[in-house]
């Protein structure tokens, strides 16, 4: 297969600071992501969908007078079944990442996770409503346990749909529900999409591609914005800030550390040992001037909005 052109550091990036960055590491024949994705060809059957190893049969490819697989999957099948793990693979990363919060909330509320706060009480009291938990002249650690174990319900709800399908408009929440496609818990879309998606099960395109929204709203409505609102009760509702963006957030005189990932509850514990004056003595004893904290990817973008870190 022939091999792809190697794209100059202009040609990889428009951004002058990350072309500069990218010219040095050509020199110094340093490996980046631009330079493997230079020189992988992207296989055209993977990019179509048209490959499928769900099975032992397998793996099948669907190409040339090719149109089903060994058990009878079609194109059809084939592309939707690989579309609909993606969806399931997707869902459950973000989900997961606030089941890991509510986990997180129930030890700053049963005190088993003291350096987390209850930092925006407003927002716990917001929630509870929303997942139907009493408020009136109850402490707040009592509320916030009781908020953190309902969250929890909602991965394994074991009947109706969930309690966030409400904040939606009700005509689209009316929409769903005619359409068969209201969740009804977190973790068991992502394990019905996965279900249907295996050989011998869902054969209907369509019918994949309908549990997929279905999986992607559990998401959307349950574990994100479940994830986004006990980040808030947690670390502060965002407000805006200024702060710095680019490569010139770097300092040359200091240890550099770098946030990544997604999960901010280990981001939010960097932010503050970062300022824990005996690091910073530490970080001084080596002959650094200091510890510069700035980001990269979906975390940086929450440190950055509550606590302004640059990115
Ligand atoms: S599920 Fe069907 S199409 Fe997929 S690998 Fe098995 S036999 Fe082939």
């Amino acid at each position: 297969m022939a091999k792809k052109k190697m794209r100059t550091p202009e040609e990889a990036s428009r951004d002058q600071a990350a072309a500069a960055l990218l010219e040095r590491a050509y020199r110094l024949e340093i490996e980046t992501s631009f330079s493997r994705a230079d020189e992988i060809v992207p296989c055209p059957i993977g990019a179509e969908g048209l490959c499928c190893k769900n099975c032992a049969m397998g793996p099948c490819r669907l190409v040339g007078k090719t149109d089903r697989g060994v058990c009878g999957a079609t194109i059809a099948t084939v592309v939707a079944r690989n579309f609909c793990r993606a969806v399931a693979v997707g869902a459950a990363s973000h989900s997961d990442h606030g089941r890991d919060l509510a986990y997180t909330l129930l030890g700053a509320a049963e005190g088993h996770a003291p350096d987390y706060k209850i930092r925006d009480p407003f927002k716990l009291l917001e929630v509870a409503g929303y997942l139907g938990v009493k408020t009136d002249g109850r402490p707040l650690e009592e509320v916030a346990r009781d908020v953190a174990l309902a969250a929890l319900g909602e991965f394994g709800r074991v009947q109706g749909e969930l309690l966030y399908v409400k904040r939606a408009p009700p005509k689209r929440q009316e929409i769903w529900r005619k359409l068969g496609i209201s969740p009804r818990s977190i973790d068991r879309e992502v394990v019905d999409l996965l279900h249907r998606t295996h050989i011998g099960n869902d054969q209907d395109a369509e019918h994949l591609l309908d549990q997929a929204m279905r999986c992607a709203l559990s998401d959307g409505w349950g574990g994100s914005m479940l994830a986004t609102d006990i980040s808030d009760i947690l670390f502060g509702t965002p407000a805006p800030v200024r702060s710095e963006a680019n490569l010139g957030v770097l300092r040359e005189d200091q240890v550099n550390i770098i946030i990544h990932g997604h999960e901010p509850t280990l981001s939010e514990m960097i932010v503050a040992a970062a300022q824990d004056p005996e690091l910073i003595e530490y970080a001084k004893s080596k002959g650094a001037a200091g510890i510069n904290l700035a980001g990269i990817c979906c975390t940086a973008n929450e440190t950055l909005m509550r606590e302004g870190i640059p990115l």
